[in-house]
């Protein structure tokens, strides 16, 4: 038994990245209690940035599973969720009436896609995109000729418009607002994105609501009909944090944890989308719902569940998306008073960008770039701001730009 490890076993509440993730770590740091993971999904543990990329082109749900070969001797409870947990008996109820103490629970409940009220009744298929089934379910209505509409123009939405293009679908993009990505991307790369979406052939309205739908049509606020053979509603998510606000742990669509992962109750835990987590750079509670978020939060809240003296979390945020022959990776926050483009911001280059604030590195992104990621992220830590002309020359070796003053 290790330092700090509880007694009693390690209850898990989700079956997803930040689970699996955080079961494997808890091994490799040696502990040898029970951990009992319980998932609602009946799926064996799977990836979810396929589901909207590789899955749909290739349909095989074996390529993209998790691999659990870390995560030893680990009670996989799967196709009930837990419906209640009582923190002072110290126990977990689940659905069929099963009941488990916990020396300690870990909410890994991920997130659920937003419902669209103005569809609800719709006659046409109107699917959001989440899981292995919704993704299955949108990969047989799509194929050459079928009518796809995305309403909302983030990340998971456009990724699935270009793969919709690439097998053959006509497709349309809805956004409320005035600009594609607009929690997620600088006004600079959202304008490429959108450009690409354009050559593709891809028919994007910004500021346009959906209103309700006329049959197989979608009916927009400017009176617009669009015939569709599908509909994919990708306007965000919200927390699967119910449980913990039913048993009074502090939650605000999403629960407040620490850098060690810790929640307002004793012996509760939450990693992955679920949280509400303090934002390095932003300094704000945010929730990251990042693939390297669940990974790495996960890894860490099991290290200082073994030892609370283990360092805290403090991972800057980052995603990547591909898009095309777009391959995008944004770190930090993409907002910012000024921006310097390093290279020529336009469909098919590489370059990079980097948000400033205040006159200090906040945000990075690099399209086609991804040798310069690695680099650049380093200057949303402490390394102070390099000449700005030299960051903006594409020419510049950055290894060199910016190592250490001794390494140099
Ligand atoms: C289509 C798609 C594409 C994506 N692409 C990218 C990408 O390119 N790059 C990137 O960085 N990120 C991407 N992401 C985001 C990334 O996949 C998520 O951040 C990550 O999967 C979160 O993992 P998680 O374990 O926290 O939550 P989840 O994977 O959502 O797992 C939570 C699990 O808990 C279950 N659950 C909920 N409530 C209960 C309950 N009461 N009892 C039992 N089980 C419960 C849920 O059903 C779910 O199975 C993508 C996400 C999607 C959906």
């Amino acid at each position: 038994m290790t330092a700090g490890a509880p007694h009693g076993p390690v209850v898990v509440l989700g079956g997803g990245l930040a689970a699996v993730s955080f079961a494997g770590g808890l091994r490799s740091g040696g502990f040898e209690g029970g951990i009992v993971v319980v998932s609602d999904e009946v799926e064996p543990p799977y990836d979810r940035p396929p589901l909207s990329k590789e899955f749909q082109r290739e349909g095989l749900p074996d390529k993209i599973r998790l691999d659990l070969s870390r995560a030893r001797d680990v009670e996989w409870l799967r196709g009930t969720p837990a419906c209640k947990i009582d923190t002072q008996r110290r126990e977990v109820l689940l659905a069929d009436d099963r009941r488990f103490g916990y020396g300690a629970l870990v909410f890994a409940t991920g997130a659920s896609p937003r419902r669209l009220p103005a569809l609800q009744d719709a006659t046409l298929p109107v699917i959001t995109l989440r899981t292995l089934d919704d993704a299955q379910r949108i990969r047989a209505g799509l194929g050459p000729g079928a009518r796809l509409v995305v309403v909302g123009g983030g990340v998971i939405g456009l990724e699935l418009a270009a793969t919709a293009r690439g097998l053959g679908a006509s497709v349309t993009v809805i956004e409320a607002l005035d600009r594609l990505m607009n929690r997620c991307a600088s006004t600079t790369l959202a304008k490429v994105v959108a450009q690409s979406h354009l050559d593709h052939g891809v028919d994007i309205r910004l500021g346009r609501q959906v209103m309700g739908f006329e049959g197989p049509a979608i009916v927009l606020d400017d009176g617009a009909r669009v015939e569709a053979d599908l509909v994919v509603v990708g306007i965000g998510v919200v927390a699967n944090d119910e449980l913990a606000r039913a048993a009074d742990i502090a939650c605000d669509d999403g629960i407040f944890v620490d850098r060690l992962g810790r929640t307002t109750c004793p012996g509760v835990y939450a990693i992955g989308d679920v949280t509400r987590q303090r934002n390095p750079i932003s300094g704000r509670f945010e929730r990251i719902e990042t693939w390297s978020n669940a990974q790495n939060q996960g890894l860490a809240a099991a290290r200082t569940l073994l030892d609370p003296t283990a360092a805290p979390y403090a991972d800057i945020p980052w995603y990547w998306s591909d898009q095309y022959d777009l391959r995008l990776q944004v770190a930090g926050v993409s907002m910012g008073d000024e921006e310097i483009v390093r290279g020529e911001a336009v469909p098919g280059a590489k370059f990079s960008l980097i948000q400033l604030h205040r006159g200090r590195a906040v945000g990075v992104t690099c399209m086609n770039n991804v040798r310069e990621f690695s680099s650049l992220k380093r200057l949303l830590g402490s390394v102070p701001l390099p000449d700005r002309a030299a960051l903006a020359d594409p020419g510049t070796d950055l290894r060199k730009l910016l190592a250490p003053p001794m390494a140099r």
